[in-house]
């Protein structure tokens, strides 16, 4: 099996072991050691939070060049609805959809028309019930991986559906492939990414086999080239580049534009990733089942505050929601009773045991104690000069063998202290004992 793919990674020579981000990190995912800062791999969940802290630049997302696009015969776009509150020149969609255009792709897919598919899939399975309340988005790659590593037994509450990125790069292939006869592997598929978590999630895929997304190029990297194409198309443009989306779509860059859409007053939507371990941690205690549905985005503010994006997430938010009151409510709609399979997961989502002491139970026990054991003897400070996150944190990391009590320099301090009592009493005893033979 091949290794699983972070988009988050280190500059290990940019990194200053300020342990800044090591506080940060919702999954305790990183260490300083050796005085630079390692990524648990396992742990990590790619929300990118560990970037939008460090005050060194030392932590990025590694994201696909928008040259790798030249492969391909065939090149669609897949604009997330947080693109469209990056840029202040923004009357329309229209206008930014011509513009992707003029960069060389030879057709744009809506994310947020695919988004309003999910939304009719979601009311629908909603009303139908047979779903386990509340029902838990599944949009958000780095909060379904929080849920698999941290909430494994609410893996049952979440909606099996496709992401909207997903859906959305199966649908433009297929339409491409019908409407220029290419096969699947001439087409290009390049979505453009607000965070990081999108990028992983395109090379490990939950809740089917293969991403249909070829390329995940930052909004980062496509920001001013696109602003200049932006210009130059802004006085004409073809109606073929018509909008595809009304407002269910376009609000889900926005927290709470997915919940909205379900179109049920029980709902509850949370955004930013401690608020979003809150909530999850409402529902393991069964306080939350008389809501239908729950959004949860690990960015502040919902996708627009993703950290790949370039504007301000409330600013951005804003422009959203000025921009989807000119729209119709929904332009896309799942046509008979049924909900395709297109939309459906196709590939089991199961638990990942990164945070589990030892896969034997009675070895787990064991070690808990020992945990406690080392903890109850820590200063409790939790102050991360040791490298961890917390006191308990250390002391796991001493029973699973990654580091030792010498670590924590107030421990070290009161070794030496004894020493250097011991070697006083020493002293002061040999001086006494040569008094009394003088
Ligand atoms: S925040 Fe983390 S990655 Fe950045 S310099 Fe500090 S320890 Fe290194
Ligand atoms: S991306 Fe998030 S989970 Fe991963 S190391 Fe950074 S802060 Fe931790």
């Amino acid at each position: 099996m091949s290794e699983y793919f972070h988009s988050v990674t280190l500059d290990k020579d940019a990194c200053r072991g300020c342990i800044t981000c090591v506080k940060r990190c919702p999954t305790e995912a990183i260490r300083v050691r050796n005085g630079k800062a390692q990524i648990i791999r396992e742990r990590c969940i790619d929300c990118g939070e560990c970037i939008r802290v460090c005050p060194h630049h030392a932590k990025h997302a590694m994201t696909d060049p928008l040259s790798g696009t030249e492969s391909f015969a065939y090149k669609v776009v897949l604009p997330p609805p947080s693109l469209f509150g990056q840029y202040k020149r923004q009357e329309d969609l229209e206008l930014i959809r011509s513009a992707l255009r003029g960069l060389g792709f030879d057709a744009v897919y809506e994310v947020a028309a695919a988004a309003e598919l999910v939304s009719d899939a979601t009311r629908r399975l909603i009303e139908k019930g047979g779903l386990k309340k509340p029902v838990i988005s599944s949009a958000c790659p780095a909060v379904l991986r929080l849920i698999r590593i941290c909430f494994p037994n609410l893996l049952e509450n979440v909606l099996p559906l496709s992401a909207p990125m997903e859906l959305a790069a199966r649908l433009a292939r297929q339409e491409a492939m019908w409407e220029t006869g290419l096969p699947a592997e001439k087409i290009g598929i390049v979505f453009l990414a607000p965070c990081p978590a999108k990028v992983t999630a395109v090379r490990n895929p939950m809740g089917t086999v293969k991403s249909e997304v070829d390329l995940a190029v930052s909004v980062g990297e496509i920001y001013p080239a696109l602003l200049a194409a932006m210009n130059k198309c802004a006085e004409s443009y073809p109606e073929t580049d018509s909008a595809q989306s009304g407002r269910t779509g376009l609000s889900w860059g926005n927290s709470g534009g997915e919940a909205g859409a379900t179109f049920t007053v029980r709902y509850l939507a949370a955004d930013g990733i401690e608020n979003v371990i809150n909530v999850l941690e409402e529902i393991e205690g069964d306080r939350l089942s008389d809501q239908d549905f729950v959004e949860l985005s690990a960015c502040p503010a919902g996708c627009v505050g993703g950290v790949l994006n370039i504007e301000n997430p409330y600013v951005a938010a804003t422009r959203i929601k000025q921009l989807r009151s000119y729209r119709p409510v929904s332009c896309n709609n799942i046509a008979g009773e049924e909900i395709p399979e297109l939309l459906c997961w196709d590939a089991a989502v199961e638990p990942v045991a990164a945070m589990r002491l030892d896969p034997v139970p009675g070895q787990s026990l064991g070690m808990m104690r020992r945990i406690e054991e080392i903890w109850s003897r820590l200063y409790g400070l939790d102050c991360g000069s040791c490298g961890a996150p917390s006191c308990r944190a250390l002391a796991e990391d001493i029973v699973l063998g990654y580091s030792t009590e010498d670590a924590c320099i107030y421990l070290l301090k009161d070794k030496v202290d004894a020493v250097r009592s011991s070697m006083l009493s020493l002293r002061i005893d040999s001086r006494e004992k040569s008094a009394e033979k003088g």
